[in-house]
């Protein structure tokens, strides 16, 4: 068996030489100046491991004919390092040895390079980034060249473009006279490598020239490890370099203009990751600064300003233009206003799916829920998190892509879309499959969508247009009158509200259609708390109301059969609003269970020509779709709701309760209200889409809740036949980034499946 591989051999294969030895090979073969050596393969580790033996013999043979390369005998002259090569780059995790002259130190290097991969750091990053430990690793002995030798010699490492903003051109640091443990040990502070330049012009020509020959042959940006030696250039290691999400958009879009790959490659070198990184202000360096705690990352971005307690005080300061953090044990549809006034908010209870986490979300909002550290005093207006008090009035920072909170104003970096990134969002609307709209309820949100590329409105809650304190008080009116006149009068006066409510909504679509969700929240949840008020009536209607189970009690459809005057007055508002604005409107049933509900509201809309779907958000709607399919024009999957129905999870205190437990002690992977439960949720939508599609093949078919906006759940989207995911704002362009890269991989899946049937016809 071949253990060993010469670096001016022709075999490249990564699996056997890990990624820096099979570079290595190909950049002998395309003779850039690289020192000879050998690679002791990945099956000679495997070997190792199994034996303790090392294939001394062709050790032996490799170095001679090292030496003969060279023309020096080991020790005698010749000098080499041994280096880990592992398939999957795991930059100084494993040991390096220099300077190694005997051929039984050359042999014990070896073991210990072997043996560093299992060596605590190696063990941790790769836990950290999903490496498989049993992968293994080969072991590169090579001869050294000597960075150090004289003034006429350095080392230094170069991207062929600057890994953070993604501009074309050498980026990188060079120490003179040096070798390069002193750059990764920063032990000598290194130049820019432009400094070269001046001082060996023709070496840093030649740099440039190698670099860019690198760059153009991997067609990706390098990452090149290079030594001078006596004025002579020696390549040491080429690897795609890493980068930020503002440089990974901007060389993907270069190089496509550049003609090196097509804009499908393109569209697949960046993350959803790197594209939602650019849309929301984040901390400038937050690895300077330690978290007071850590809560949910509920909606991105991070925010800096005063702790306030109260509603009232925020919409104040806010008012007098002062940064504000919103502090509350939990939101409510009551505290709107303050959370429209402030910058960004914190809560102590609360999952990803709370009142807070959704609303914030789509505004765009940085918000961190369930930091369940922190102990609120709101008589007090003070919280205390492991000891620290934080005073009403405090600065605080909260980065709600992390979950992190600081102390102190923080500095912040504004981001906004680049060009770049707008051009491959473009190519990624030719290239998609699936459409991709907004939940949004107001004209603002709606406004933003359409701005954001959003296809249309999927998800209109018009629950959330009574948040606003004048239509709030009707609400309550209508619900706290005894008296059918009473209830007659708040009634139009909803009506009057929503219709305008509807105009300006309409007014913003520029021609998109909406997709209105007729009303799905408990009664109660617009009445304040039982403690908040004194007046008797309030008090006795609140206990009328009161559910063990809200979420799954007197809601949506339900609220309807029981009380028609609501739907009927929200379908009537549509209707005169369609005649001020042209709009193309659809209405949602949520909550539905059975056809007969559904024929309920059918009746209502007779005459109006709006076409009607339903939320598919319980498990019998799931089980009837068929049925259910024949009587409306689409379906959307609510999978927040569906999600707790499975699970028997309330979306509401699950994670504050059990599941942040369930994550960590890893007896679920992931969290079923952010990520699509493809075996449990997701099969039963299986069945759901089959069933339908088979009562009526045209039926459309979206997604509508939190997971429609996650990358991972949007594949399977794709996957399953849906046709529109519906989602905030701000994940517009990131699920289409990923609802393409889903359509370019199998359509290349399709094409390679139908050249192997080719080739076996
Ligand atoms: C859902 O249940 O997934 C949904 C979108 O509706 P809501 O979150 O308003 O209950
Ligand atoms: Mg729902």
């Amino acid at each position: 068996m071949n253990n060993i591989y010469s670096l001016c051999g022709s075999c490249e294969n990564k699996v056997l030489l890990g990624n820096k030895g099979a570079n290595l090979v190909t950049m002998t073969k395309l003779g850039f100046p690289v020192p000879p050596g050998f690679v002791i393969s990945i099956d000679a580790y495997e070997q190792y491991k199994k034996t303790g033996d090392l294939p001394d013999g062709e050790i032996e043979h490799f170095i001679a004919y090292l030496e003969g390369e060279v023309g020096q005998r080991l020790g005698d002259g010749l000098e080499v390092s041994v280096r880990s090569t592992a398939p999957i780059s795991m930059p100084g995790m494993m040991d390096t040895l220099l300077n190694v002259r005997n051929i039984n130190h050359i042999k014990a290097a070896v073991r210990q390079v072997f043996d560093s991969w299992d060596s605590p750091r190696a063990n941790e990053y790769r836990k950290v980034n999903n490496i498989p430990s049993d992968l293994g690793t080969a072991a590169i002995v090579q001869a050294m060249v000597f960075g150090n030798k004289d003034s006429n010699s350095g080392t230094g490492v170069t991207f062929t473009r600057n890994p953070s903003t993604g501009e074309k051109g050498l980026f990188g640091e060079y120490l003179a006279q040096a070798q390069g443990e002193e750059i990764v040990s920063g032990a000598r502070t290194p130049e820019p490598v432009a400094t070269l330049q001046s001082r060996m012009p023709d070496v840093y020509a030649e740099l440039e020239r190698a670099t860019s020959r690198l760059e153009a042959y991997y067609r990706d940006m390098q990452d090149v490890e290079f030594t001078i030696e006596s004025g002579k250039l020696y390549i040491l290691q080429t690897r795609s370099g890493k980068r930020s999400g503002q440089a990974a958009v901007k060389i993907a879009v270069d190089m496509v203009n550049e003609n090196v790959i097509t804009p499908q490659e393109a569209l697949l070198r960046v993350t959803h990751k790197d594209l939602q990184a650019l849309l929301h202000r984040q901390i400038k360096s937050p690895e300077q600064y330690e978290a007071i705690t850590t809560g949910l990352n509920a909606a991105p971005g991070a925010a800096s300003g005063r702790v306030v307690f109260d509603i009232l005080e925020a919409v104040s300061l806010h008012e007098k233009n002062i940064p504000v953090i919103l502090v509350r044990p939990e939101t409510s549809p009551d505290d709107i206003q303050g959370i429209v006034a402030s910058d960004g908010i914190l809560t102590e209870k609360g999952g990803l799916t709370s009142h807070a986490a959704i609303v914030t979300r789509a505004m765009g909002k940085p918000c961190i829920c369930g930091a369940a550290d922190i102990a609120i005093n709101l008589e007090a207006e003070q919280f205390e998190v492991k000891g620290q008090v934080v005073d009403k009035g405090a600065e605080i920072t909260i980065d709600g892509t992390t979950g992190k909170v600081y102390l102190g104003m923080l500095p912040l970096e504004e981001v906004t879309l680049t060009e770049d990134a707008q051009r491959l969002i473009g190519w990624a609307d030719g290239f998609k499959h699936l459409g991709v709209m907004a939940n949004a309820d107001t004209p603002e949100m709606i406004a933003r969508a359409i701005r954001f590329g959003a296809e249309g409105i999927g998800l209109c809650r018009t629950e959330r247009m009574f948040n606003e304190p004048e239509r709030l008080a009707v609400v309550r009116d209508f619900i706290l009158a005894e008296k059918s006149a009473q209830k007659k009068k708040a009634m139009e006066q909803l009506r009057e509200f929503q219709q305008e409510g509807f105009v300006a909504l309409f007014k913003e679509l520029q021609g998109a259609p909406i997709v209105i969700r007729l009303l799905d929240m408990p009664l109660h949840e617009f009445l304040p708390s039982r403690r908040a008020t004194r007046k008797t009536r309030v008090r006795e209607r609140i206990a009328d109301l009161e559910e063990v189970n809200p979420m799954l009690g007197h809601r949506g459809i339900r609220l309807a059969v029981t009380h028609p005057e609501i739907y009927k007055m929200q379908i009537e508002a549509v209707k005169q609003a369609m005649a001020e604005v042209e709009a193309d409107v659809s209405i949602m049933i949520p909550q539905v269970i059975t056809s007969q509900e559904v024929l309920l509201v059918k009746s209502w809309l007779k005459d109006t020509g709006i076409k009607l779907g339903i939320m598919i958000e319980t498990v019998r709607a799931c089980l009837r779709a068929g049925k259910l399919a024949y009587l409306v024009d689409f379906f959307s999957f609510g999978t927040n709701d569906l999600t707790q129905a499975v699970y028997s999870f309330s979306r509401e205190d699950a994670e504050k309760k059990f599941l942040t437990t369930y994550l960590e002690a890893g007896i679920l992977k992931d969290n079923p209200f952010q990520v699509i439960d493809v075996k449990g949720v997701g099969r039963l939508m299986e069945t759901a889409i089959f069933w339908a599609r088979r009562a009526k093949r045209d039926i459309k078919i979206s997604v509508c809740g939190e997971q429609a906006g996650e990358a991972r759940s949007i594949r399977f989207f794709n996957g399953i036949g849906v046709d529109n995911v519906s989602c905030s704002p701000f994940r517009i362009q990131a699920a289409k980034l990923v609802a393409a890269q889903a359509a370019i991989k199998t359509k290349s899946n399709a094409e390679r499946e139908g050249l192997t049937k080719t080739l076996l016809d």
